[in-house]
């Protein structure tokens, strides 16, 4: 059995769950090594206290699943199969008394649920996103290696996409010409759907790149970030093409100033509140504290959102191994978005930048 089997093991123990039903590609993922996206199709690994654990999915997929490297039982199905009726027999085949079931509640569809529910009338079903989120927090060496890989090629996205900024090109065109140089490099998948902002777009922490045309005077912001092995990078800059005005400037050092001091707050110990008031007051005191609208960041991993949650009020204590996001932006409707962020590792004295392109403005002449 892996490590993450037995500590999910011990928590199943220790809260009295006869079985883990577990449905998510990110969890399965996690705990069997195994990643798929089954579409509709029932993907499961189910796990129990002592007894051999299993995973279900597609027949088609089983030679794949093995690959991966699980050496438990796999039940595949084909696409004329009820896979509930080979889930059922096997569960019972190692637990006929079942009164407790883990799920991941909310990932699991209704559906799925009365079919599962049906099939023991009497369990009670708990969730068991919260320890696999405490569980994925924090990473090991392997993980963080192949994190530095993806915050490697996200660093060479923003240096390519800016290396693309000419007066007129659309905000696609450099989107379009950073990912092809991307895919050139091997990468098959962005974290995200990749921003490039330019002009009044970049002022929407969330906006959609268009057609609009890059003009001289114009910040231009990237957010993107690539998968590498199933773990997500996340970076964002914000650069200048050409000259920019003097309320542009002082938001960008603003935003920088508060960036800077939250990489320097984010020691063990520290609570993730700690790390982003500190940013927060900054922006606050020079009087943008209003334009400044989301969490300072996001735990990073198998999801581009994970645990931590780096907000005002999250009592969390840092520890050695948490990746996330640091990421604070002011957002001035017709004046200047700016967002800066970085994907940092935890070590015992403090926080190790993963992304690594130039902070200082960046004036694209
Ligand atoms: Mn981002
Ligand atoms: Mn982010």
């Amino acid at each position: 059995m892996n490590q993450r089997l037995e500590k999910l093991q011990t928590w199943m123990r220790e809260n009295e769950i006869d079985v883990s039903f577990l449905t998510s590609s990110e969890n399965v993922f996690y705990l069997s090594g195994y990643y798929t996206n089954p579409h509709e199709r029932l993907l499961a690994l189910v796990v129990f206290q002592e007894k051999e654990p299993f995973l279900v999915c597609p027949g088609m997929e089983i030679h794949d699943a093995k690959r991966s490297g699980w050496d438990h039982e796999i039940i595949g199905y084909s696409d004329t199969e009820n896979p509930w009726e080979l889930v059922q027999q096997s569960i019972h085949k190692r637990n006929n008394k079942l009164s407790k079931a883990a799920i991941e509640k909310e990932h699991m569809n209704v559906e799925r649920f009365e079919q599962l529910s049906g099939l023991f009338p009497s369990a009670s079903f708990v969730s068991a996103e919260e320890k696999l989120r405490l569980l994925r927090m924090i990473k090991n060496e392997k993980e963080l290696k192949i994190i530095e890989e993806a915050c490697a090629l996200a660093d060479y996205a923003v240096e390519f996409g800016c290396s693309e900024i000419k007066e007129g090109k659309t905000e696609l065109d450099v989107l379009n010409a950073l990912e092809y140089a991307l895919k050139q490099k091997g990468v098959t998948e962005m974290s995200f759907a990749t921003m490039v902002l330019t002009g009044a777009n970049a002022a929407s922490p969330h906006g959609n790149p268009g057609q609009t045309r890059i003009q001289k005077g114009d910040l231009v912001l990237f957010d993107l970030g690539v998968v590498v092995d199933r773990y997500c990078s996340d970076i964002t800059r914000t650069v200048a093409f050409g000259d920019i005005n003097d309320k542009q400037k002082e938001i960008y050092d603003t935003v920088l100033k508060s960036q800077l001091a939250a990489i320097e707050a984010s020691m063990p110990g520290n609570t993730a509140a700690e790390v982003d008031i500190t940013a927060r007051k900054i922006i606050s005191e020079a009087g943008y504290g209003e334009y400044f609208p989301h969490r300072l960041g996001h735990g990073l991993g198998i999801s581009v959102h994970e645990y931590p949650s780096m907000t005002s009020t999250n009592p969390l204590v840092l520890e050695e191994g948490m990746v996330y996001t640091i990421e604070p932006g002011i957002y001035v409707p017709d004046v200047a978005g700016v967002r800066i962020e970085d994907d940092v590792f935890i070590t015992k004295d403090g926080a190790k930048v993963l992304t690594k392109f130039p902070k200082e403005l960046q004036i694209i002449k």
